[in-house]
């Protein structure tokens, strides 16, 4: 029997996982990966680090020759442009036309920009490969340097940005870099941290206006400081890249909506990784971490083949940041609206639980890996927060 096989559409980590635990899983159809990139799939997190301060130039997931090996048809360069979930096939931007069996979406994230910064040159995202060799660029030119937003994508910018001598000010309207995510008062420890460093921390103030001759030249604050800017980097948060599904029948809301397998709502259609919105019981899930796209690979690829799946996707999500010399780990859920109980801190270094209804909800710490890691079965488990308070 002729059969489509599994169509993956994204050319990242997820799509590169999804092919390998296919196959690794001894699926023998056809698997095809429809990348609107041209370069090979590769690793993002070094983008924001190693890639930006010129210490790699590549991050490949996979060799050219890992996809003839395992008979996966890699399709770079074209990206696709529409489903038809009735028919079973997919447009490519070129017009071609491919039908599947399997079509899993993994096309991850699209970083939001500012419309009202105009296009002046010098305005950088770090989403991909290139994004960060132009930044990088920018950077061997620039003196001061402003970042918008202090999220992860913002705070490691920042970090890079100041080992590349670059002067920094990191602009966050929340009251504390990363305060949305872990909080205020962990929030002040990594401001603490970039302060420390050299950045000038701008918490609780917006930015107002980018004004520029071409170029961006001035970063205009809503409290009316003007701060002078080779480049900036705006760290905005980024929207699921689900336009290309509009009008398909795959249903859409906040990415793509899925059950905790990876099934959306039209047949035969899967979605994975930071574009995947994935939800069941009471459990919600679109995280836009490297450890969660490998965790849901292989819960949702056994059940495309009808198997049941050794792993569960409720396991403590985890992500890591690295900023300057500290890697800041986040196991299991913690909320900024947790209590938190810093039980660790050296003026540097920290350790944090996160505690919700009683119950250890998540574990925060800068420098601390065995002690983070260490609350991994505590966390799955739901321990009472006296069980690591002791
Ligand atoms: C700069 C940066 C640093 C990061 N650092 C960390 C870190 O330190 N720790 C951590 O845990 N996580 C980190 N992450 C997050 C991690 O990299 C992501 O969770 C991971 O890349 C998600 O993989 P993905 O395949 O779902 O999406 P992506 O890697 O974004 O891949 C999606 C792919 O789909 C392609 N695509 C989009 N639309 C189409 C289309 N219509 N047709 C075909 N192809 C399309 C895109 O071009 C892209 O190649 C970082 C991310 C970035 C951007």
């Amino acid at each position: 029997m002729v059969t489509n096989g599994v169509v993956i559409v994204g050319g990242g980590l997820a799509a590169v996982r999804t092919a390998e635990e296919l196959r690794r899983e001894e699926y023998a159809g056809p698997i095809t990966i429809v990348s609107d990139e041209t370069r090979l799939p590769y690793d993002r997190p070094p983008l924001t680090k190693e890639v930006l301060r010129g210490e790699r130039d590549e991050t490949t997931l996979e060799p050219q020759e890992f996809y003839a090996g395992h008979n996966i048809d890699l399709r770079l360069g074209c990206g696709a442009r529409g489903v038809d979930t009735a028919v079973q096939e997919v447009t490519l931007a070129d017009g071609s036309v491919l039908g599947y069996d399997h079509l899993v979406i993994a096309t991850g994230l699209v970083p939001r920009r500012i419309p009202s910064f105009g296009d002046l040159d010098g305005i950088r995202v770090v989403r991909s490969f290139e994004d960060s060799l132009l930044l990088r660029g920018d950077a061997a030119a620039a003196r001061r340097a402003v970042v918008i937003g202090a999220g992860f994508i913002g705070c490691e910018a920042a970090a890079s940005l100041r080992k590349l001598g670059v002067e920094v000010v990191l602009v966050e309207p929340q009251p504390a870099p990363l305060a949305a995510v872990l909080g205020e008062q962990i929030g002040e420890l990594v401001a603490r941290l970039h302060r420390a460093n050299g950045v000038d921390v701008r918490s609780g103030v917006g930015v107002a206006e980018v004004r520029g001759a071409g170029r961006v030249e001035t970063v205009v604050l809503t409290d009316g400081a003007e701060l002078e800017a080779d480049v900036v980097v705006l760290g905005v948060g980024s929207l699921p890249a689900t336009e290309w599904l509009n009008g398909c029948g795959v249903d859409v809301d906040n990415g793509v909506l899925c059950d905790l397998a990876g099934r959306t709502s039209a047949p035969n259609v899967w979605a994975v990784g930071d574009v995947a919105f994935w939800r069941g019981d009471g459990h919600q899930v679109r995280v836009e971490h490297w450890s969660n796209v490998v965790t849901q690979v292989r819960v949702m690829v056994p059940a495309m083949l009808g198997r049941e799946s050794l792993h569960d996707v409720a396991v403590p999500p985890y992500f890591w940041s690295d900023q300057y010399d500290v890697k800041i780990q986040c196991l299991g859920e913690p909320a900024a609206t947790d209590t938190v109980h810093l039980v660790e801190d050296d003026g540097h270094k920290f350790l944090a639980y996160y505690e919700r209804d009683g119950v250890l909800a998540g574990v925060v710490g800068a420098g601390r890996p065995g002690k983070v890691m260490g609350a991994r079965a505590k966390i799955a488990a739901g321990a009472p927060i006296s069980e690591v308070l002791t």
